[in-house]
Order: C-alpha cells, then sequence, then structure tokens
C-alpha cells in the first residue's frame, strides 16, 4: 500500500509512518512543521519508502501518485499549541480535513481521521463511551480544538454518507511517548523535562484532576487495527487506568529520582476535570486493549528525554508561557 500520513513530522503521526514502513508500505508524509520536527522526518527517511512534501494541508493539494490510505493526523494537540495557534486549528480540523477527505475521494482511498477525547470536553459521563455526545464549550479557550474536531468528525461522516468515502474516526485519549516535543507543554513531557533538569513540576490546580495516559506503542497498535478493520464508527483507542495529576508526578519522581518540588500553577480555564475511555468497542471489535503501564510507559519514554534534555535546550512550557 502506499498511504498519505499528515502530521509526519509530530509525535503520533511519525510513530505511525514508522510502523507502516515497518510492515512494508509506502508512506508519503504530509507537513508545514507548525509543531512538528526535522530530526522525526530525518528518522523516517532514514527507513527507507518515506517522502515528504512540505504542505500546509488548509491548502488543497494534488498527488501524482496512487493513494490507498490517508491518515490525517496533522493538527497541533498540546493545549498550549492551540491556545498559541486558535486560528490554525480551527483550519486544520475544518478546510484540513475537507482537503484530505477530498484527495482520498478522488484516489478511492480509506481516510482514517485523528479525532480526540476532548469531542467529549469536560465530561458528565464517565467513563466515556462512543455514544455520549459530549460537554464543550464552543466560546471558551479550548473551544478551538475541540470544535475543530468535532467538526472534522461531522465532515467525515458526510463525505462517507454522501460521496461513499470509506472512512475510520479514532478518538485518541492522552498517548505519550517518546519523539513528544520537550517543550510541547502537555503534562508528561513537563514533568519528565522538568525532573530531569532538577525544576519544580508545575501541577496546575490541586492536581486532583485525572487523565488516562496510553503508551504510544499501543496507541499505534490500535489505530492500525482500526485502519484495516470495517468498523465506521468512532472508536475511542486510550488506557482505562486513570490517575491524577498530583499521581503521575510522583511517579514521575520515583522514575527519574529526582528530588525535584512541586509548583503549583492556576487551573486553565475549561481543564476537563475527569477523563478515561471506555474501550468496550475496542476490545470487542479489534480485541485491542492496552498493555504497557504507566510506570514502564514512562520508563520506556525516559531515554529518549534524557538525551533531548542533554543536548541542553529542551525547556518544559506551561500555561503561564502564554500570556
Ligand atoms: P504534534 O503537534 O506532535 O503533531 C502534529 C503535526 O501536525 C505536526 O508535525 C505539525 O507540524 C502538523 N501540522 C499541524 N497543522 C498542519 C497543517 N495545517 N498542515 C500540515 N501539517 C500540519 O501532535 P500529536 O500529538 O502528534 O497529534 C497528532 C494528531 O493526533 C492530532 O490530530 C491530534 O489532535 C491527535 N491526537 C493526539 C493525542 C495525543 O495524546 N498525542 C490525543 C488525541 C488526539
Ligand atoms: N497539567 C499540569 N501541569 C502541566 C501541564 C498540564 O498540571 O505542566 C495538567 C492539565 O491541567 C491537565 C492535565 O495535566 O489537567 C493534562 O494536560 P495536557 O496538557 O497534557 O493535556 P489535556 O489532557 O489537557 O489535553
Amino acid at each position: 500500500m502506499r498511504v498519505v500520513v499528515t502530521g509526519a513530522a509530530g509525535f503520533l503521526g511519525s510513530h505511525l509512518a514508522e510502523r507502516f514502513l515497518v510492515d512494508g508500505h509506502s508512506v508519503i508524509g504530509v507537513d508545514n512543521f507548525v509543531t512538528g520536527s526535522r530530526k522525526n522526518v530525518a528518522y523516517l527517511e532514514a527507513l527507507g519508502g518515506f517522502n515528504l512534501v512540505e504542505h500546509d494541508v488548509t491548502v488543497p493539494i494534488y498527488l501524482d501518485e496512487e493513494i490507498d490510505g490517508v491518515l490525517h493526523f496533522a493538527s497541533p494537540a498540546s493545549p498550549v499549541d492551540y491556545l498559541d495557534l486558535p486560528i490554525q486549528t480551527l483550519k486544520v480540523g475544518s478546510l484540513g480535513t475537507h482537503n484530505m477527505l477530498g484527495l482520498a475521494k478522488k484516489k478511492d482511498a480509506r481516510l482514517l481521521l485523528a479525532s480526540t477525547s476532548e469531542v467529549y470536553g469536560d465530561p458528565e459521563v464517565h467513563p466515556q463511551p462512543e455514544t455520549y455526545w459530549g460537554h464543550v464549550n464552543p466560546v471558551g479557550p479550548r473551544g478551538v480544538y475541540d470544535e475543530a474536531k468535532r467538526f472534522s468528525e461531522a465532515m467525515t461522516m458526510a463525505y462517507h454518507k454522501y460521496h461513499g468515502v470509506d472512512t475510520r474516526i479514532v478518538r485518541i485519549f492522552n498517548t505519550y511517548g517518546p519523539r513528544m516535543r520537550p517543550g510541547d507543554g502537555r503534562v508528561v513531557s513537563n514533568f519528565i523535562v522538568q525532573a530531569l533538569k532538577g525544576d519544580p513540576l508545575t501541577i496546575y490546580g490541586e492536581g486532583q484532576q485525572t487523565r488516562s495516559f496510553c503508551h504510544v506503542d499501543d496507541t499505534v497498535e490500535g489505530i492500525v487495527r482500526l485502519f484495516h478493520s470495517d468498523f465506521v464508527g468512532p472508536v475511542n483507542i486510550g488506557n482505562p487506568n486513570e490517575f491524577t495529576i498530583r499521581k503521575l508526578a510522583e511517579i514521575v519522581l520515583e522514575e527519574t529520582d529526582s528530588a525535584s518540588t512541586l509548583e503549583m500553577l492556576p487551573m486553565p480555564v475549561d481543564d476537563p476535570q475527569v477523563r478515561q475511555p471506555d474501550i468496550a468497542i475496542a476490545r470487542e471489535l479489534l480485541q485491542w486493549e492496552a498493555t504497557v503501564s504507566l510506570r514502564e510507559g514512562i520508563r520506556k519514554t525516559l531515554p529518549y528525554f534524557k538525551i533531548e534534555v542533554e543536548s541542553g535546550d529542551a525547556r518544559a512550557r506551561t500555561i503561564l508561557d502564554q500570556f
């Protein structure tokens, strides 16, 4: 197969592109580097079978090659990034998704959309099954990401129903692992960088809010299984083991053997208070569930961040850096 991966220079896109290459397929990566990294692309190029098209997917793209699949992963994904890039985030979810659906239609290719647990917003149903419609503030700061993804799901279903495009939607829950940008501002990368540097770990609010963290190897396996399945409806992919942010800080401090202290910062506006995937559909239809525990996943992730920190310019980025 030949597949297009948008966002291939980013964290998840680069792991997914790698998996398709390792499985013997060729990959066209499309990225404009707004939050991606040239290092990730160099790594993929070294594997062979990978070509980069430097392009902003909010602009239509014309490719000569036959294409079997489009995996649409381009979008800022860290809250600090999408609060910095609100218009770009809305455009990549709307115009970018429209363009990628157009490409899939023209090439008669299967399109898989990277959606998110953020479509559930600050959820009033817990854990969150795919049937839950969500609790999103459209005019709050996070609305730019949440509503872009909700629109992209609606556009994907419209192309499926009215144009017969073969589509899949994955709702990804918090994923972490090597190749996250050290300064992308998400909690796992922040805490690991802060702990390795001996800086205080920045906890927002009291740290009692929860997330369910999934190691990237598990997430990629779930996405690949969904891509090859027949299931059109949205599917949650995430690790149901739920932790408070304070507990995550403790685990990171233990695993890094760090003497860093904790620093309390204000809770960001509309920050979801709980989040846990109901993965009954993934279990039943994809025979998938996460296998890597949080502690084990943090251990697998540390060598990458140690190299980044030793290189000298890795620096965590918090909600305060936006103002
Ligand atoms: P990332 O920021 O590391 O990667 C995003 C990539 O998209 C970057 O390389 C960026 O340059 C590229 N991009 C952004 N806008 C673009 C545009 N207009 N044209 C071309 N390229 C563009 O983020 P990530 O964590 O790898 O997330 C990838 C996808 O997965 C996103 O769609 C995100 O919403 C989704 N997702 C991720 C998570 C997670 O925990 N990592 C959770 C839910 C959903
Ligand atoms: N968070 C934190 N300190 C940080 C970064 C994030 O306490 O330095 C919290 C944030 O308030 C949220 C959780 O960690 O409750 C997860 O944040 P992240 O940015 O990783 O992703 P989100 O799940 O909010 O999209």
